[in-house]
């Protein structure tokens, strides 16, 4: 090990590697770490790095307590594309040399486990929407080329080429990784995005999306303009989703375990039976998991139907299954072997999510459960008759909502621990009391002159 860490220390010098940062994440899914000086490499490989856990958000001790530390995944080394200088590891956090319960990196990985102790690896591809804008100094956001006079610029050519020098650095930095970004485009709103790259197993994708976040809002920040991952910046606009795309697949041999011929499968998807058990679990922890995936004030607003927009939002509503149909909140794309939690937004921590959407699916593995039929018709015309006649039942309607089903749901306690639950509830409710408590300009222009 000691040796391992005094080669790579070598190796970084000779690159210009100046310091190295070891990155966990806080409750949020928010990248915190110290930096250390290269020739001090291998104790900050070993875990030298002590900190206050009460110093961050969601990681549980009180203020007396003795420090956490975090250990670096050497194997999940990046140079900074645009500070060679500095090389970033994803991280993990222990007490007295014992992995760190309070962590939702280390919850990841003991549930990554359990699935192989069940034989199962878990493939994971987190599609990325992001906006991109100007930040003014009164505290607005504004769309940097809203002067073309379009209101809706889905796929649009010339939008997409404005902001060509952000795209590409982001682009490029994806590929330089090793990434394989395979698509990118306009998105439905003015001055959105998404970056679609190669899936890989669970662990390895949470890291890449928080190293995305990060690296988006850098480049930005070199053209003066913020690159932002709240899923719903503007109320007449679609919100950014962080649609997760899940399979599980043979920890021998790689192969996709949810994947089979469509005319063998009953439904017509592509499906393996595994794959539908493992929907049926999601569907059954459906109202505490969309806790985890949108987990902000902000995010009940992209599940809306269509918001204050004429057209849809294309983010779910109902805790339902079907196939390649967006009104629902699970989507079995096209050709099948996996499937999509749309629910999911750009606020979501992705190693809780990612947490509790396998501990669901294996339950319904475990427990033998079926989704029921695949649901075909636009839900979002669905009057609340029909709702009911099929037993389709509503996501949470607001943060309240989810992290009440959150915290109602005793399998969320059985996964994550007392303690990583409860902070979560903690640093929600707080989340919610605030907003809750805070007065919006909607009401003032609602009520002001009216009573
Ligand atoms: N932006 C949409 C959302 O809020 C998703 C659009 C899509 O299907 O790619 O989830
Ligand atoms: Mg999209
Ligand atoms: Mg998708």
């Amino acid at each position: 090990k000691m040796a391992e860490a005094k080669s790579l220390k070598e190796e970084l010098k000779a690159k210009g590697v100046k310091y190295c940062v070891g990155a966990y994440v806080d409750i949020h899914g928010v990248p915190k770490g110290k930096f250390v000086p290269i020739d001090h490499f291998e104790h900050f490989a070993a875990g030298s790095e002590l900190y206050t856990g009460y110093a961050l958000d969601g990681l549980g001790q009180r203020p007396n307590d003795d420090e956490i530390a975090s250990v670096p995944d050497l194997d999940g080394l990046i140079i900074l594309p645009w500070n060679k200088e500095v090389a970033w590891f994803p991280a993990d956090n222990t007490f007295h040399g014992e992995p760190y319960e309070i962590n939702t990196r280390v919850a990841l990985k003991k549930q990554l486990a359990k699935a192989r102790e069940m034989g199962f690896g878990m493939n994971l591809g987190i599609e990325c929407e992001l906006f991109i804008l100007k930040h003014n100094e009164d505290g607005t956001l504004e769309i940097p080329n809203e002067d073309d006079n379009q209101k809706k610029s889905c796929y649009d050519v010339k939008r997409f080429l404005d902001r060509y020098k952000w795209i590409d650095k982001v682009s490029t930095t994806i590929n330089d990784l090793g990434w394989d970004l395979y698509s990118l485009d306009h998105e439905d709103a003015n001055s959105q995005f998404e970056f679609d790259f190669n899936y890989s197993d669970a662990l390895t994708m949470c890291d890449r999306y928080i190293f995305f976040r990060l690296m988006a809002k850098q480049y930005a920040a070199e053209e003066g303009l913020l690159a932002t991952f709240m899923p719903k910046p503007f109320a007449d606009k679609t919100g950014s989703g962080a649609h997760f795309n899940m399979s599980l697949f043979d920890k021998d041999t790689g192969e996709n375990l949810f994947k089979c011929p469509v005319e063998d499968d009953p439904r017509d998807l592509g499906m393996t039976e595994l794959g539908y058990q493992f929907i049926a679990g999601i569907l059954k922890h459906g109202p505490a998991l969309c806790a985890t995936f949108a987990p902000t004030v902000n995010s009940y607003k992209r599940l809306v139907r269509k918001g204050l927009m004429s057209y849809y939002s294309w983010a779910p509503v109902f805790n339902s299954f079907g196939k390649n149909n967006r009104t629902n909140s699970v989507r079995v794309p096209m050709g099948g072997g996996r499937f999509e939690s749309r629910n999911a937004d750009a606020a979501c921590n992705p190693y809780l999510a990612a947490t509790l959407a396998l501990a669901a699916g294996l339950e319904g593995i475990r427990e033998n459960l079926d989704p029921g039929p695949a649901i075909e018709a636009n839900l979002y015309e669905f009057t609340p008759e029909q709702l009911a006649e099929k037993g389709i039942s509503e996501l949470p309607r607001t943060l309240d909502e989810a992290v009440t089903a959150f915290a109602a749901d005793p399998f969320v306690t059985e996964v994550l621990g007392q303690e990583l639950r409860d902070e979560f509830i903690k640093y929600k409710s707080e989340e919610w009391r605030q907003y809750h408590q805070s007065v919006s300009q909607w009401e003032i222009d609602t009520y002001a002159k009216m009573y």
